[in-house]
């Protein structure tokens, strides 16, 4: 085992090591970096010298540049960021369709609720919000369209879960 001063400063592709964090739950030496974009991380010692880890999950974000969420169309990158918890997010530029620029990470472009200017957000919480979100017949459509796995999720994959009683996986839609 190397002490904590051999790991802060190094460098792992677009990651320096900043100060070493509490270890994760299986007593693994965790660390706070900082990405080259000017975003932040913490990644374990293993993944780090693998090369698993290499940056804060910028490069992981495809460009979305032009594409359409509720509202919003995406301009492109910005410099600025938002906070997630420690970690920290890039945000978009993006234009609403009531033609206000507002700043938004990828994951709140997502959100059918937050992916619109913060004066529609308002209009829109105060008119018929479960109507505005595209409820039919009690299902949210746009929920069914965003194929991102939920928190509870394990396998991945919207709509398919594991059985733990009977050991089997399973894939279901409803409407
Ligand atoms: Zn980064
Ligand atoms: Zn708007």
């Amino acid at each position: 085992m190397r002490n904590d001063q051999d790991m802060i400063g190094r460098r792992f592709g677009k990651l320096i090591v900043i100060s070493r964090e509490p270890s994760d739950p299986g007593g693994r030496r965790r660390w706070l970096c900082r990405c080259d974009c000017g975003g932040v991380c913490t990644a374990t010692t293993g993944n780090l010298n693998s090369g698993r880890t290499t940056n804060c999950g910028c490069r992981k974000s495809p460009d979305l540049t032009g594409m359409v969420f509720g509202r919003l169309t995406v301009l492109g990158r910005s410099d600025r960021r938002g906070s997630r918890g420690r970690r920290t997010t890039p945000q978009w530029e993006c234009r609403c369709e009531c033609g206000a620029i507002t700043y938004k990470a990828t994951d709140s472009l997502k959100s059918p609720h937050l992916s619109m200017c913060a004066a529609c957000a308002a209009a829109y919480a105060a008119s018929g919000a479960r109507a505005a979100a595209g409820f039919v017949e009690g299902t949210q459509l746009s929920k069914i369209r965003d194929m991102t796995p939920g928190k509870a999720n394990t396998s991945g994959y919207r709509g398919v879960y594991h059985v733990k009683r009977h050991d089997y996986w399973r894939a279901e839609i409803r409407f």
